[in-house]
């Protein structure tokens, strides 16, 4: 059986790159739950594919807000058929292209900030060849602040598959039955639920979980063989 690791950007870094940016047309809202009486968005999936430009509510995504769940949902069902099928579409989820400013040196694989993971498109292409699978990247309009920069493109990472339940806290509640809302802190040592992982893709989010990204042995071992930086892999255990 195949291995799985999380990735996440090293503690210390050589590089300096800092991005000033966001999804060009914006995010889901917040939703307020009258279920459970939560508030909350905290979904760090993009869809940077999606083009929102024909949407003539295209501009109820651009300023971040609660709004009453009825709000919300009809909200996530105008772009519902723009993403990708069965793509999770909590309250923040990000659309559109990255656009604002990027300054300093960037890896190859620029994991730093969850909502925008970025790569070099030599650093795309190069995993690609050595047979990486479900690798999309996209097209940022980043604006540089110096001459000489990498092509930096988004990967649109989408979530699948979950935490083992042997890995969370006992006394963990189900998610609200009408939000989907859950609280409890990710594990210090987590187990991924085997029958929930993805067979088709080499990189994704947990589900439970949209800000860990986790990679297959295949796409760890292209990783190393090709020396990309940079990023810290640690295996997690599969049940
Ligand atoms: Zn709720």
């Amino acid at each position: 059986m195949t291995k799985f690791y999380r990735l996440r950007a090293p503690r210390n870094s050589k590089y300096t790159g800092t991005l000033n940016a966001g999804h060009k047309w914006g995010s889901l809202p917040g939703l307020r739950c009258p279920e459970c009486g939560a508030t909350w968005a905290g979904g760090m999936t993009a869809y940077p594919g999606v083009d929102l430009s024909t949407l003539a509510e295209r501009g109820e995504y651009e300023k971040p807000r609660p709004e009453p769940f009825d709000e919300f949902v009809r909200l996530r069902e105008l772009v519902r058929p723009l993403v990708p099928p069965g793509g999770q579409l909590l309250p923040g989820a990000k659309f559109g292209p990255l656009v604002g400013t990027a300054t300093g040196t960037f890896s190859p694989l620029f994991f730093y900030y969850v909502e925008m993971p970025l790569l070099h498109r030599e650093a795309l292409e190069r995993l690609q060849a050595e047979g990486v699978r479900g690798l999309r990247g996209f097209q940022t309009e980043l604006r540089f602040r110096q001459k000489k920069h990498p092509e930096l493109l988004e990967l649109e990472i989408l979530p699948h598959g979950r935490l083992h339940p042997d890995c969370t806290p006992p006394d963990r509640r189900p998610p609200c039955p009408k939000c989907g809302w859950e609280d409890f802190a990710f594990p210090e040592e987590p187990i991924l639920d085997a029958a929930s992982l993805p067979t088709h893709t080499d990189l994704f989010r947990l589900s439970d979980f949209e800000t860990i990204f986790i990679a297959t042995e295949r796409f760890v071992d292209a990783v190393r063989r090709l020396d990309l930086d940079e990023l810290a892999i640690r295996e997690v255990p599969v049940r």
